[in-house]
C-alpha cells in the first residue's frame, strides 16, 4: 500500500485534513492495543485504491525557530517514509518564511509533493490569495477546505496519481523481506550491525528506487535476505515525543513492506504498553512476528528469570500468542546467531499451504470432539474448509449460518491447526461465508 505523509505548520489544518481522509475507516481493533486510535496513523481509501495515510506532525510548538525546526522534522520523516507529500499551507495566514524553506526540502528530495493550500472556504474570495502560493515553486497549489470538505476529491486525484503502479515487483520477489522495529533505544541499530555484519550485499541489479537506498540486502547461508529501512534506524532525534512518534512512523511503514517483523523488546526496562502498540502494528497487517528481548546481558539471572519475562511478555502481548520469544544480547552477540534460523521459520509458516483434505479432516475431527455452537434451536454446521492464500495463511471455512459462528469456535478450530502444523510465528486469519 502506498504511503501519503501530510506536512504543515501548526494551526494550518494538518489534523483535520487527516481526520476528513481517516473519516469513518478507523478502525478499532477490539483486541489489539490503541494503535489506531492515537491517530498517527490511518488506513484509508479513494476510489479503488486503499493507502497509508501518515501525521508527521507532533507536538505543536509556538515560537518561531522551534516551528522552523519541527517542520524539517516533519519533512524529513514524510521524505523517509513516503510515496507521496502533502504539504498543506493556510490562506488566510498566507504564504510565510518557514513554507518557502521546507518547500525547499521537499522539492529537493525529488518525492512527489501535492501542494495544498487549506481554509479556501469561499472560491471567489480567495482564489487570487491562492495563486501567490505558485512562488513555493512546488506546482499548482490546490484549494481545498477541509472543515467544509471542499475540494478534498480533487486533491485526492491529485495524490493518487503519483501512486506506484504496483508493488508486483516486491510482492514476486521471494527473499524474505525483513522489518526491525521497537522503541528507541532498544537496540534496533545493534541488531541490524549483527545480522548484516559482513554479509552485506552491494547490490545493482535492482534499478534504483528510492527505497532500495535505505534498504539492505544480505546473504546468508547462500540466500538472499532483504532489511528494510535500515537507513532510518540510524536517524538520532532530539525530542522525546518526537522519537515515539516517529518509532510508530516508521514501524508502519517498515511493517507494510515487510514478511517478518522483529518486534524488539528492552529486557533491562521489560516490556511496555508502547511495546504493544508497535508490536500491533505487525499484528493487525497479518504479518510474521518474532518478539526480541534484547540486551539479556543487562539482566540478573537465576532459573526462573526467563519463565518470568516470558509470562509479562504474553500478558502485554496477549494478542499475539502465535509468536516466539528469543532473549538475546546484540553486544555480546549471545543468541544472535539463531536470529537467521527464526526468520526463515516465520517465513516457511507465512508461506506454507496446507491440503484442503487434510484440513477438512481436521476440522471434521474437531466438531466431533467439541459440538459447535448453536442459538435457538438452530445449531451451527461446518462444511468446508480451504486454505485461500498465504502471507499470512487465510482460510475461508463454509458454514450454514456466519451469525452462528463465535469467535471462540473459529479459535478453536485454528488451535486444532495450530496442533497440527505449528504455523508458529504467524497470524493466522479466518474467513467465514454462508452455503445454504
Ligand atoms: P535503537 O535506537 O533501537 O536503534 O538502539 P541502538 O542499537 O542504538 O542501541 C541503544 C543503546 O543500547 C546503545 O548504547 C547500544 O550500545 C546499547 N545496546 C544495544 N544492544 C545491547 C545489548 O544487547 N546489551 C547492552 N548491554 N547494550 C545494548
Amino acid at each position: 500500500k502506498p504511503i501519503v505523509a501530510i506536512v504543515g505548520r501548526p494551526n494550518v489544518g494538518k489534523s483535520t485534513l487527516f481526520n476528513v481522509l481517516a473519516g469513518e475507516r478507523i478502525s478499532i481493533v477490539q483486541d489489539t492495543p490503541g494503535v489506531t486510535r492515537d491517530r498517527i496513523y490511518a488506513d484509508c481509501t479513494w476510489l479503488d485504491m486503499s493507502y497509508t495515510l501518515i501525521d508527521t506532525g507532533g507536538i505543536e510548538p509556538d515560537s518561531k525557530d522551534i516551528i522552523l525546526s519541527q517542520m524539517r522534522e516533519q519533512a524529513e520523516i514524510a521524505i523517509a517514509t513516503a510515496d507521496v507529500i502533502i504539504f498543506i499551507t493556510d490562506v488566510r495566514q498566507g504564504l510565510v518564511d518557514a513554507d518557502s524553506k521546507v518547500a525547499d526540502m521537499l522539492r529537493k528530495s525529488g518525492k512527489p509533493v501535492v501542494l495544498v493550500v487549506n481554509k479556501v472556504d469561499n472560491f471567489d474570495k480567495f482564489m487570487p490569495d491562492v495563486y501567490e502560493f505558485y512562488n513555493l515553486g512546488i506546482g499548482d497549489p490546490i484549494p481545498v477546505s477541509a472543515a467544509s470538505r471542499l475540494g478534498i476529491g480533487d486533491m485526492l486525484d491529485e495524490v493518487s496519481k503519483y501512486f506506484p503502479n504496483s508493488s508486483k515487483e516486491e510482492e514476486e520477489d521471494e527473499r524474505p523481506r525483513i522489518a526491525i522495529v521497537g522503541k528507541p533505544n532498544v537496540g534496533k541499530s545493534s541488531i541490524v550491525n549483527r545480522l548484516v555484519g559482513e554479509n552485506r550485499v552491494i547490490v545493482s541489479d535492482v534499478a534504483g528506487t528510492t527505497r532500495d537506498a535505505i534498504d539492505t540486502t544480505v546473504r546468508y547461508n547462500k540466500k538472499e535476505y532483504v532489511f528494510i529501512d535500515t537507513a532510518g534506524l540510524r536517524r538520532k532525534n532530539k525530542i522525546k515525543e518526537e522519537i515515539e512518534r516517529y518509532s510508530i512512523i516508521r514501524a508502519v511503514t517498515a511493517v507494510e513492506r515487510a514478511d517478518v517483523v522483529l518486534v524488539v523488546i528492552d529486557a533491562s526496562e521489560g516490556v511496555t504498553e508502547q511495546d504493544a502498540k508497535i508490536a500491533g502494528i505487525a499484528h493487525e497487517r497479518g504479518k510474521g512476528v518474532l518478539i526480541v528481548v534484547n540486551k539479556w546481558d543487562l539482566v540478573e539471572k537465576n532459573d526462573k528469570t526467563m519463565k518470568e519475562h516470558t509470562n509479562k511478555i504474553r500478558e502485554v502481548l496477549s494478542f499475539m500468542p502465535y509468536a516466539e520469544i528469543l532473549f538475546i544480547s546484540a553486544e555480546t552477540g549471545q543468541r544472535t546467531g539463531k536470529l537467521y534460523e527464526y526468520i526463515d521459520m516465520i517465513m516457511e509458516n507465512q508461506t506454507l499451504r496446507v491440503q484442503t483434505g487434510v484440513l477438512n479432516e481436521i476440522m471434521t475431527e474437531a466438531v466431533a470432539m467439541q459440538q459447535p455452537p448453536s442459538d435457538k434451536g438452530k445449531r451451527l454446521k461446518l462444511y468446508y474448509i480451504t486454505e485461500v492464500s498465504v502471507k499470512p495463511p487465510t482460510f475461508v471455512i463454509f458454514v450454514n449460518d456466519k451469525e452462528l459462528m463465535h469467535f471462540s469456535y473459529t479459535r478453536y478450530i485454528e488451535n486444532k491447526i495450530r496442533e497440527a502444523f505449528g504455523f508458529r510465528g504467524t497470524s493466522l486469519k479466518f474467513i467465514i461465508r454462508e452455503r445454504k
